[in-house]
């Protein structure tokens, strides 16, 4: 074998590669022995510096200094380090945002799981007796205050708590449902697919815009299961339709002597009355729907409800029994900390003082009643509170907001900037599922493009790089940052990322 000779070339990149800095030698620094961040990220960050430089020197890019700057490895390596969880602005307008982590917990929600989760509880524990109880007691008697239901179990999500009761009322039975609830729901939720899982055989009847008693009726048969409807959530079906009424499906159930089940999706607590109040279009509440009759309800604990994760079935009391013995509920029970914070949230409800009915009646027969608080709920559940905000009051906070801003960019600025910012109004969407048709008047600041090299992209962009990250909306070319999602803590770190952005320093 013969060497084939170095050009010159090959030999510095050779010499290059022997001055590379040794990982422990850059490690050994005081400044990086002293840094206030885990070694392993340090030695990381080293190793992906070095890494940067040797492939520099192999592409024949040598560089002028191979000196790592410490700063800079401190900065990388706590970027390794830091969590992937963080908090963000939710400034989108969009209430209950699955992305964004859903609803916020109320403070009471928060002290309890502080409480209870730091230490031990009485999670399966009767205190009373001194032996064994059920985790499933805690928050049963708040649901049936609450809904009028005989009985109510609680898992860890909506989709659980269908697939629980498919498989514990319906396994190798048959499921009727109408052509027009044969819903997905975000993140692979569908329904056809969730009950084939459960061992259970879908028959569909009706049309995807009509469906009526007599189809029910028709596919009934010894082996139907169950009678399921499901709320449509995420789209609506208008113009020629019809579907069957709750309270029908349950007297065509009770008739054949099959269970009926609606799969309600956001579970409403709140008094319809009291989301017209707000402005929301009705929409059918657990309470109603049990009411109606219906033998089994499913919700969700973290959408229009304001809570954990959770999915919460209650209904008859020898059907909510099975579900709890069911061999799937040790898969899908609660955690003590959703126990904690449902518990919580529900607790709100329960107590709360003076229910909205009142407080409307009062303003319109006075004038002492305080404007804009004739839709508050009374009660301290952020997604109650946020769907609640009027939209005067959400064009205060917006103008307010745009106030500090210009006041901190007062001064001797960078000159014209490349952004402006207004006070705009804006439309909030509930979101999570409900009401996907409906939509809120809100207000909120608008970031416009006012140079030519810059876009509603690069402001939206440089909007998630600040710290906490601000998602916001690009609606005809500006970034929209909706008031209504923004909760009073996030005020202030909202109007330091605008006001970083504006002057260029994000
Ligand atoms: C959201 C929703 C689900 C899923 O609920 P999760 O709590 O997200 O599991 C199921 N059914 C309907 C109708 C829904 O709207």
């Amino acid at each position: 074998m013969s060497h084939q000779p170095s050009t010159a070339a090959e030999s510095a990149i050779r010499a290059a590669l022997r001055r590379l800095p040794k990982v422990d030698a850059v490690l050994a620094r005081p400044a990086l022995t002293a840094a206030d961040v885990p070694r392993w990220a340090l030695r990381q960050a080293v190793r992906e510096r070095i890494d940067e430089l040797r492939q520099a020197v192999l592409r024949g890019a040598i560089p002028a200094s191979f000196d790592l700057a410490s700063e800079d490895v401190c900065a990388r390596a706590r970027a390794l380090a830091a969590p992937s969880l963080r908090r963000v602005i939710n400034a989108t307008g969009v209430v209950v945002h699955t992305n964004l982590g859903r609803a916020p917990l109320s403070p009471a929600a928060l002290a309890r799981v502080v409480e209870l989760a730091g230490g031990y509880c009485n999670l399966e524990y009767e205190l009373g007796v001194g032996r064994r109880g059920s985790r499933h007691g805690h928050v049963a008697a708040l649901l049936t205050a609450l809904t009028g239901a005989d009985d109510a179990v609680v898992v860890n999500n909506n989709a659980a708590a269908v697939m629980l009761a498919l498989s514990a009322l319906a396994s190798g039975r048959e499921v009727i449902v109408s052509r027009g609830e044969l819903v997905e729901i975000g993140g692979s939720f569908r329904v056809p697919d969730v009950m084939r899982l459960s061992g259970a055989t879908l028959v569909e009847v009706g049309t995807t815009n009509k469906t009526r008693a007599s189809d029910y009726e028709r596919a009934l048969s010894p082996d139907t299961g169950l009678l399921l409807k499901v709320h449509p959530s995420n789209f609506a079906i208008v113009g020629f339709t019809e579907e069957v009424a709750p309270a029908e499906l349950a007297t065509l159930g009770a008739r054949a002597g099959v269970p009926t089940m609606m799969d309600l999706g956001s579970g409403l607590l709140l008094a319809e009355a009291e989301l017209q109040a707000m402005g929301v279009p009705p929409e059918p509440g657990v309470r109603a729907m049990i009411a109606a009759g219906l033998d089994l309800v499913s919700f969700s604990g973290d959408k229009l409800l304001g809570g954990p994760q959770a999915g919460i079935l209650c209904g008859r009391a020898d059907l909510i029994d099975k579900l709890r013995r069911h061999p799937l509920m040790r898969a899908l029970r609660p955690d003590k900390l959703t126990l904690a914070a449902l518990e919580a949230t529900l607790r709100e409800y329960r107590d709360r003082a003076g229910p909205v009915a009142t407080s409307a009646a009062s303003s319109a027969g006075t004038s002492a009643a305080t404007p804009d608080t004739d839709s508050n709920p009374n009660i301290d559940v952020p997604v109650a509170a946020m769907l609640a905000a009027p939209a005067a009051e959400l064009e205060r906070r917006a103008e307010a907001a745009l106030a500090l801003v210009r006041d901190r960019l007062a001064g001797p600025g960078p000159g014209r900037a490349a952004v402006a910012v207004t006070v705009s109004a804006c439309t909030s969407t509930v979101g999570g599922g409900a009401l996907p048709t409906s939509t809120l008047p809100s207000w909120g600041l608008a970031l416009v493009p006012a140079a030519v090299e810059v876009g509603a992209v690069d402001i939206d962009v440089a909007l998630r790089r600040a710290d906490p990250p601000v998602i916001g909306r690009i609606v005809a070319e500006r970034v929209v940052l909706d008031l209504r999602t923004v909760l009073p803590d996030d005020l202030e770190p909202l109007v330091a990322a605008v006001v970083s952005v504006v002057s260029g320093t994000a």
